[in-house]
């Protein structure tokens, strides 16, 4: 056996590509070591010219024996990367398990055991070229790529609507009620120009009317999209009974998370199945059942306005919650484990946050644990164990549990189909999405963090463009993360934090709000824009923005990233006067040391 398998090993040297024509062009990141094993495609190594970066994928798989180049070497077409030892496809690995596997060379590595997939004899009441399981901002936008693709599709989906948790009890309800506590807000600072309003009436009843307009009017927009692209919905819960099927318990659902089955049952067939079943709230088990206790869908349904309200988990979800409930009326506490609120952003960021948000609170308990909830008549009372925890057991009208959020993984029979499920309930892929069952995919919050739905929508495009027949790879250098919350909070890449700890030399910028013109008139200065650069190679690796549409302009950055920006390609794009946005032009004149809105800088 080891003399055949042997015979069947053989060294391949893995080279640069045609790149155009470019010569000597510089590698600015080695994705592999000696011992990888590489699939095809695999992302060896990333060349930049003078204006764009380029990955150079693997045109074969197997185990890295020599490596040949490191990064700030020049390399042009032909020169060799590495030398690997391919196995013969009758070699490479085990079959997979499940039904119709595409070439071995294509299956993803998974940590989590594999299972065997179940046999699957029965017939089916249809079949598609693709299968969506979950209706979320992953699911539709997977479903909707691969119909205009010329794909036969179907989503299913349990529950009355599209969108998913982001459009029916997420991203968008909680920005319909953030915008109106903004406005609310925004007025009251006017009192200090000499505009001064009465105190706001709510009728809070209108205010949930309007949030429920909100999402109807995106949902509704959603089921049309589909029909125009003759994506067919099929209500029901779905359970994968094979490697080519699923099971249907047909559901009746009058509202999003509220689903009855119906008792009937529809077998769908498949060539491909994209699995987009996204993730749950995280319940803590010794808290009880009380109307008086939510997680973020109870407190977007706005029921009451407490006066004192408690929200354990101090991350965005909580804080933009809290902004709400804090602007319509309720004093708040806020526990949270870690050392700081909004973990993830740099501390300079959230500190700005903090001094302008302070009014909101009575209480923040940071590095403190929630140990007991007890529901009595006049109140919840939670008793708290840490450094900031008041001895005795504090009373609450209202507690939201914001401690974050599982994946469903393992609700929905993948193991059936032969896909490898962690303990936890995610879902391995790899960067074309695949499982480790070829023909089926997996994107959004099921796959891992960071658990946010532009991820997933970018993971549904390549998992659809795959299911095409294209070779679509997931490989964003950075996901954008936000704080909707009154300043917003925006972050992207390569924090200072991040480099602290993993030793990336950087240097950074900033650019105050105070010194700008747009942020004075409007009467909020407090923010700043911060861009942080590789300290090699002068590229722009990160940023922050903390002030009023931050959200909104963070995209820039992303950009700049993406496209391997230094500050002069920044700081020499003009942007218009006098905007927010301006503060990003202006913090890379601020890393060039040319910046004329400040006062002049020291030589370097
Ligand atoms: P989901 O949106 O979770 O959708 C999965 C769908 O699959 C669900 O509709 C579910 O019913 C269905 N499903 C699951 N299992 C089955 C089954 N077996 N059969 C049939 N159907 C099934 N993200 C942002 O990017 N920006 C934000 O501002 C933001 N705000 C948020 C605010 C809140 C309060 C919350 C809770 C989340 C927020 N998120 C935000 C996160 C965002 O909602 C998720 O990242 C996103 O919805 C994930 O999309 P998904 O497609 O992976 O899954």
């Amino acid at each position: 056996f080891f003399a055949i398998e042997r015979l069947i090993m053989s060294l391949v040297e893995l080279k640069v590509p045609d790149i155009g024509g470019h010569e000597n062009v510089d590698i600015i990141a080695v994705e592999i070591k000696v011992g990888d094993t590489v699939a095809l495609e695999d992302t060896l190594i990333t060349l930049e010219t003078d204006k764009a970066t380029m990955d150079v994928p693997a045109d074969a798989a197997g185990v890295v024996k020599e490596l040949c180049v490191k990064v700030g070497d020049k390399i042009s077409e032909g020169g060799v990367i590495a030398v690997i030892e391919a196995a013969g496809a009758a070699a490479a690995a085990p079959a997979p398990a499940a039904e119709a596997p595409k070439p071995a060379a294509e299956a993803p590595k998974a940590a989590a055991p594999v299972p065997q997939a179940a046999n699957f004899s029965g017939s089916a009441d249809a079949e598609y070229d693709v299968v969506v399981l979950g209706g979320g901002p992953g699911g539709y936008s997977a479903a909707f790529a691969a119909a205009d693709e010329g794909l036969k599709v179907a989503i299913i989906e349990q529950y009355s609507t599209l969108g998913g948790v982001c459009l029916n009890v997420g991203c968008i309800p909680s920005k319909a009620l953030l915008h109106n506590a903004a406005v609310i807000d925004e007025v009251k600072h006017l009192a200090a120009n000499g505009i001064k309003y009465p105190a706001p009436e709510i009728d809070i009843d209108m205010l949930r009317g309007y949030k429920e307009k909100v999402i109807g009017k995106l949902t509704g927009g959603l089921a049309g999209m589909a029909k125009a692209r003759k994506v067919d919905l099929i209500k029901g819960f779905g359970e994968f009974v094979g490697a080519n099927h699923i099971e249907v318990k047909l559901t009746e659902s009058s509202e999003y998370e509220k689903a009855t089955q119906t008792g009937e049952k529809k077998t769908i067939a498949f060539k491909n199945a994209i699995i987009a079943v996204g993730s749950c709230v995280v319940n803590l088990p010794f808290i009880p059942q009380d109307p008086r206790i939510v997680d973020s869908t109870g407190a977007l349904e706005l029921r009451q306005v407490p006066e004192k309200m408690l929200i354990i988990g101090g991350g965005i979800i909580g804080l933009e919650m809290g902004t709400v409930y804090s602007t319509l009326g309720a004093r708040l506490d806020v526990v949270e484990m870690m050392d700081g609120l909004m973990q993830g952003a740099d501390r300079d960021l959230v500190k700005v946050w903090e001094k302008m948000n302070a009014h909101r609170f009575d209480n923040i308990m940071i590095n403190t644990k929630t140990v007991g909830v007890e529901a009595k008549e006049d109140g919840i009372y939670v008793t708290f164990e840490g450094a900031k925890a008041p001895k005795e057991p504090q009373r609450y009208d209202l507690v939201l549990v914001a401690a974050g959020r599982a994946p469903n993984g393992k609700l929905c029979g993948a193991e059936k189909a032969g896909v490898a499920v962690t303990e936890r309930g995610f879902i391995e892929v790899d960067k074309q999405q695949r499982t480790n069952v070829s023909h089926i995919y997996a994107i959004g919050d099921v796959v891992g963090q960071p658990m946010l739905a532009h991820k997933a929508v970018h993971e549904g495009h390549v998992a659809a463009e795959n299911c095409a027949g294209h070779k679509a790879f997931f490989d964003a250098r950075v996901i954008p993360g936000v704080a909707y919350t009154d300043p917003e909070v925006a972050w992207v890449g390569v924090t200072e934090e991040i480099a602290k700890r993993d030793g990336i030399k950087i240097t950074k910028s900033v650019f105050p709000w105070a010194a700008s013109g747009r942020a004075i008139a409007n009467g909020r200065d407090e923010g700043f824009t911060k861009l942080i650069f590789d300290a090699e190679t002068g590229h722009v690796i990160g940023g922050g923005i903390v002030g009023t549409h931050a959200g909104d302009m963070i995209g820039e950055i992303c950009l700049a990233i993406e496209m391997g920006c230094d500050a002069e390609d920044i700081g020499k794009t003009i942007h218009p006067h006098p905007t927010l946005g301006e503060s990003i032009g202006m913090s890379a004149e601020v890393a060039l040391g040319v910046c004329t809105d400040l006062p002049p800088q020291k030589k370097k």
